[in-house]
């Protein structure tokens, strides 16, 4: 399989995480990257650089002001007094109509949803890098190659048109997503990160033309809470044309395959003619983040599974941290995927 890569994702190495109050190193961290590159190595897949694109791409699912800040905050940030190395933010507009503010803590808040996406002086070079390996990878599937995989970091599902979040600042699957569909007509995301890929529900809810389907953790006690439950189905043109399928935490290959199943019969149903997978590995047994008991059999199955639809396919590195596990459970993935392909 063509694997793009680029190793400019290591600008980026967050230190600030808060879990239950409790501020550690982000889990978030470049050693991911270097694991399953690894991984992808030695199972003999085919490892290409990016090409040039700068924020074009990026520019067709998110809005300049948002673009904007996340060029020019970290540099702006550090000129304030006493500031920290990393943005993050200490007040949110939330849930009530509000005004787009001039002072920096304000943006920061506007546009950072919660403290796990702390904005340091290399976020943005590894970020924009990021865009370009899943465009890249679009561009060789609408190129012809059946399907690549973009080996993004950091990822990109929590980030919606102008809101970073969940370790996310641009949202690599809708970036391929959108990309797709200069070509195709009718473009299908499904994700299989163990949290809800709300950006990317966010980024196309109110559209018929990009079906987006997400298997996760059931949001009511897991992050990102306060999206990802099965009555979200899109809103205005869009309605019907987004599916959360949240599972029960802990559950294990069984339930999440059918739930698979469940995923791909409303994208024949769609009858999209390009699919994106927004591979989150962290879904896995052994992950720290422990919301699914997903085994390395269970991904070999899904992307054999997902690969059955035999539509041309961007596979886009999302979640999926730290553990013995993480290489070998993507190494199963793409292999079950390639199997489903013969
Ligand atoms: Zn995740």
């Amino acid at each position: 399989m063509k694997i793009v890569y680029s190793d400019k994702h290591a600008a980026h190495d967050p230190q600030t995480f808060f879990v239950r109050g409790v501020k550690q190193r982000s889990t978030e961290q470049p050693e991911r990257a270097t694991r399953l590159l690894a991984a992808a190595t030695a199972a003999g897949h085919e490892i290409l650089p990016p090409r040039g694109y700068g924020t074009a791409p990026a520019a067709t699912v998110h809005t300049p002001e948002y673009l904007d800040f996340l060029q020019t905050i970290a540099r702006d940030w550090a000129k304030l007094p006493n500031a920290s190395a990393e943005v993050v933010p200490n007040v949110h507009p939330t849930r009530y109509p509000a005004t787009y503010p001039k002072a920096l803590a304000g943006r920061a808040g506007w546009h950072q949803v919660d403290l796990a996406c702390p904005i340091g002086p290399g976020t943005w070079d590894a970020a924009l890098a990021a865009s370009e390996v899943a465009t890249t990878a679009a561009d060789l599937v609408l190129e012809g190659t059946r399907h690549a995989y973009a080996l993004c970091r950091p990822p990109g599902h929590h980030a919606y048109a102008d809101m970073a979040g969940g370790f996310c600042f641009l949202n690599n699957t809708a970036i391929a997503a959108q990309r797709l569909r200069g070509t195709h007509q009718k473009v299908a995301v499904i994700d299989v990160d163990v949290h809800h890929g709300n950006g990317t529900q966010g980024i196309f809810y109110e559209r018929a033309d990009v079906l987006t389907v997400s298997i996760h953790a059931d949001p009511a006690n897991y992050y990102p809470y306060f999206w990802g439950h099965a009555h979200e189905t899109g809103a205005g043109a869009g309605t019907g044309f987004n599916l959360n399928l949240p599972q029960p935490l802990g559950s294990p290959d069984t339930p999440w395959l059918a739930a698979g199943d469940a995923a791909l019969a409303r994208i024949r149903e769609f009858a999209a003619t390009a699919l994106v997978v927004a591979l989150g590995l962290d879904a896995s047994e052994s992950d720290p983040l422990q919301g699914l008991k997903v085994t390395g059999a269970g991904f070999h199955a899904m992307g054999r599974k997902i690969a059955s639809l035999g539509l041309p396919t961007v596979l886009v590195q999302e979640g999926g941290y730290l553990s013995d596990d993480l290489g070998r459970n993507l190494a199963a993935f793409l292999e079950g995927f390639e199997r489903g392909r013969s």
